[in-house]
């Protein structure tokens, strides 16, 4: 596993790869936006930080008035990856982005790598948990760090201890994506230990990245 700074040997999905990430994706319950279908639909204006060159296909996962968003890097008009460019997962509500792993540079376990991360998006978004105070559906809250995330309900006033209701952001997620996640983390701490003791700063990649923005049109 490399996080930032590193720069492993890019190599590019095949169509068969493509053709195992879509079907993966689909027996999840993500359906794609082909282009044409995409621009018509303006809740989608969500895009990535980069250049876009071609038109690519992103699948979405709706539940629990969540979306589970996964860009491949695949152009599937032209049967091809980008040349450069990264995939994402991100989870978007109400047209905001709200979560977005590190972007998922194409390297020899790409495929792989993909799928993994698909897949924790996605029961994040199927485990949206609600409020054992009001029986809302909890929101996704910023913690302190960055990157950290919790789910949190304000709904103050329907909360009995009138307090609002916090819970870990890996409430509901099944032992093998904890295993994924803690080992996602460890590796990070590894990382920004080493820029440290470097004097670098450990968070100068997540930092000079773009961000998410929103277009009126795609
Ligand atoms: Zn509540």
């Amino acid at each position: 596993m490399t996080i930032g700074g590193e720069m492993p040997k890019k190599v590019l999905p095949t169509p068969e790869d493509f053709k195992e990430i879509e079907d993966y994706l689909k027996r999840h319950g993500f359906e794609s936006l082909e282009p044409e279908k995409f621009s018509k639909e303006r809740a989608y204006r969500l895009v990535p930080p980069r250049r876009v060159d071609g038109r690519e296909t992103p699948f979405v996962y709706k539940d629990k008035g969540l979306e589970a968003w996964v860009w491949t890097s695949w152009l599937r008009n032209e049967n091809r990856a980008r040349e450069n460019d990264p995939a994402w997962t991100i989870v978007v509500q109400s047209d905001a982005l709200r979560y977005s792993r590190e972007p998922i540079k194409r390297t020899l376990n790409f495929k792989k790598t993909l799928m993994n991360w698909a897949w924790i998006i996605w029961r994040r978004v199927s485990g949206r948990p609600t409020c054992e105070e009001c029986g809302l559906f909890m929101d996704i809250a910023y913690g302190r760090g960055i990157g950290a995330r919790y789910w949190k309900c304000n709904n103050i006033h329907r909360h009995a201890s009138g307090e609002p209701v916090r819970l870990d952001w890996d409430f509901n997620m099944p032992p093998k994506a904890k295993k994924l996640l803690e080992k996602r983390r460890k590796a990070k701490e590894r990382y920004r230990k080493k820029r440290r003791v470097q004097g670098k700063d450990p968070f100068a990649a997540r930092k000079n990245r773009k961000r998410w923005t929103r277009v009126s049109k795609y």
